[in-house]
């Protein structure tokens, strides 16, 4: 079956297929860590639909995948289509797959319909976006944004193995010594698409296949630590304790309610490791420790919260005569897709005969980094459920197809500018 401009639906959805056969686990799902021997298998098969349209394939040194059709000016700035193949363990066929076989599908279509495009255009799977091997995400996309250094390569595995190993031995054409020549500056680039699943179930409430994401949350990753005084259950009468589990629950409530403002349903608090130690039944927990994922689209309102949540902390540990700490993790500020590229994408939505929908991004995408280089686009494709990183992970190909098409639709526009 074809649509009208051209997506082959059933080779898409056949690529997807055979894809997910690599690295599949007992349950359904997939493990292609990497730069392990199943994301070589993946990057083999991509390989060669790439070569199979006529695409000459490259690796740069951050172990990032290149497919390039050249246009009739090779010398003009590339439109770069991408997203990763990489996947957590034990996850799902269409996390970032989608993104890249969307982009192999539009190439294939553009030469099928004998396309001319002045521009060339790359289509990239990104090395290690997820993360779940060296522990570290987006890594080839923080790569090309200039966003890496040493520290990052002697990174080591479970086993042991260091990324700047693993990236050597997955393929000689990756030299991570060099890998300054593939950072990407402003202006090297004309414009970056990604399409990626939803991940959440927005879309699917809203009954809608696909939409444009105009921002992605920016989050700000930190560990809490209340110390209090341990006792016995038992004989410790109530007023004399310095409990950190209550202090701990007020602080955590009071998030919850900070996040649920009405007006701003993009801000969202997640406290997803919590820890009472030593942790035992009939002991008063000398120490409660708690992780915060504060994300928004509005980092001034980002900002503000974080600076009520410490004063809150103060005001609760200093009541309770508890001690607190706040260890900083990741703290990366929200983005915006390009109005301009936003607005092609809704056009092409509503030249598809789809209603021309407009989301945020709650979760980080290689899109994030690429907009330190140039104007990014970023379509989302409804999911089953909401659900991701797990075998049960689905997306119809109905909905990927239109995703496709709108890219298809950006890209001929792009592609000649
Ligand atoms: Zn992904």
């Amino acid at each position: 079956m074809k649509l009208s401009q051209g997506i082959n639906v059933e080779r898409l959805q056949q690529r997807i297929m055979a894809l997910g056969e690599i690295g599949k686990t007992q349950s359904g799902g997939v493990t292609r860590r990497a730069l392990s021997s199943e994301d070589k298998q993946g990057h083999q098969l991509v390989i060669g639909w790439m070569q199979e349209l006529g695409m000459n394939v490259r690796y740069d040194h951050f172990g990032n995948l290149i497919g390039r059709l050249e246009g009739n000016l090779p010398d003009m700035t590339p439109v770069i289509i991408g997203s990763h193949i990489d996947s957590v363990k034990n996850g799902g066929k269409f996390d970032g797959v989608i993104g890249v076989l969307g982009g192999i599908e539009v190439a294939q279509t553009l030469c099928e319909e004998g396309f001319s495009h002045t521009r060339p255009l790359e289509i990239i799977a990104f090395c290690e976006e997820e993360g779940s091997r060296f522990n570290d995400g987006l890594f080839g996309s923080r790569g090309v944004a200039g966003k890496l250094n040493e520290a990052d390569l002697l990174k080591k595995d479970e086993q042991g193995i260091t990324r700047l190993e693993a990236l050597q031995n997955f393929s000689n054409q990756i030299q991570p010594k060099n890998m300054e020549q593939s950072v990407l500056k402003k202006g090297d680039v004309h414009a970056y698409l990604e399409m990626h699943i939803e991940q959440g179930p927005y879309l699917e409430a809203e009954e809608l296949p696909i939409a444009v994401v105009t921002d992605i949350a920016g989050p700000h990753w930190m560990t809490i630590t209340l110390d209090g005084e341990a006792g016995h259950a038992g004989t410790v009468p109530m007023h004399l304790r310095k409990d950190p589990v209550p202090a701990a629950s007020e602080i955590i409530l009071f998030i919850e309610r900070l996040c649920n403002m009405p007006d701003a349903k993009e801000t969202v608090g997640t406290v997803g490791i919590l820890e009472a130690v030593p942790g035992g039944s009939n002991i008063i927990p000398a120490k409660v420790r708690f992780t915060l994922d504060l994300r928004d689209i509005d980092l001034n309102r980002r900002e503000d919260l974080f600076k009520r949540i410490v004063n809150k902390i103060q005001e609760v540990c200093k009541k309770r005569g508890v001690d607190w700490n706040i260890e900083e993790g990741m703290r990366i500020p929200p983005v915006s897709c390009s109005h301009r590229i936003t607005s092609l994408l809704l056009k092409a939505m509503e030249d598809i005969g789809l209603p021309s929908k407009k989301m945020v991004s709650g979760a980080g995408h290689d899109a994030m980094l690429m907009t330190e280089v140039t104007d990014v686009g970023m379509i989302f494709v409804r999911c089953k459920k909401g659900i991701s990183h797990q075998p049960e992970e689905w997306a119809d190909a109905g909905d990927i197809a239109k995703g496709t098409e709108t890219l298809l639709a950006a890209a001929k526009v792009l592609l000649n500018e």
